[in-house]
């Protein structure tokens, strides 16, 4: 399915926790990368994509990681490689990130800024999966991009699973935190498992009152 202004790409195709997805935000003139999947296979993956949807590489001007984990930042090397863009993150994941790729991030979030592209993108500072998870919001077209904040087993939304967490308790609250903002979500979009398309802040508002444990995560 497609989303204006949104692509979907997943990377990592063989995985030993299967696909984790990255996207590709058309901003105002320029690329947006989230996340950068796994390895220098999935930067590859990404970089191909920017081209075969008919942008340039040098249209990828900035790259926003959802969180430290490697599934999300380990693209990111060889992306520096190649292409020029800026790194941002957040200030509670950001030591980790710099350690693992080498990379220094440009601009350090705490969560409530705007990026301007699109009407504005809402960063959403949503920790328990990791400490300094963030979520983005992009009214326009009333998308979340939830990184692990929660993930998809099947058919159901879970939150991020407690072996998988810093905080389980946190990433409770954040979901509890993100319903009460009362925003218009109607796609969220996961790192993991299947997309939602459709009544996104009512399945996340189901979440927390029938919590159900994920099979696979
Ligand atoms: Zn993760």
């Amino acid at each position: 399915m497609a989303i204006k202004d949104v692509q979907i790409v997943p990377c990592r195709v063989t995985g030993p926790r299967g696909v984790v997805k990255s996207f590709l935000i058309s901003g105002d003139d320029r690329l947006i990368l989230v996340d950068t999947g796994f390895s220098d296979a999935d930067a590859d993956i990404i970089i191909d994509q920017i081209e075969k949807s008919g942008r340039k590489h040098e249209d990828l001007k900035l790259c926003v990681l959802t969180h430290r984990h490697g599934d999300h930042t380990g693209g990111l090397k060889k992306l520096k490689k190649t292409l020029k863009f800026k790194l941002m993150a957040h200030e509670l994941d950001m030591p980790a990130i710099q350690k693992a790729t080498g990379h220094e991030v440009d601009t350090v979030l705490k969560g409530g800024e705007r990026i301007p592209d699109c009407g504005g993108i809402r960063v959403i500072h949503t920790p328990g999966h990791t400490h300094g998870s963030i979520s983005l919001y992009i009214g326009k077209n009333r998308t979340l991009i939830a990184g692990d904040m929660v993930l998809s087993a099947g058919k159901h939304l879970v939150v991020s699973p407690a072996y998988l967490s810093d905080d389980p308790e946190q990433a409770e609250e954040s979901v509890k935190k993100l319903i009460e903002m009362n925003l218009a979500i109607e796609k969220v979009l996961v790192g993991h498992g299947e997309d939602i398309f459709e009544g996104g802040a009512e399945r996340l508002g189901k979440l927390l009152i029938a919590r159900r444990t994920p099979d696979t995560a």
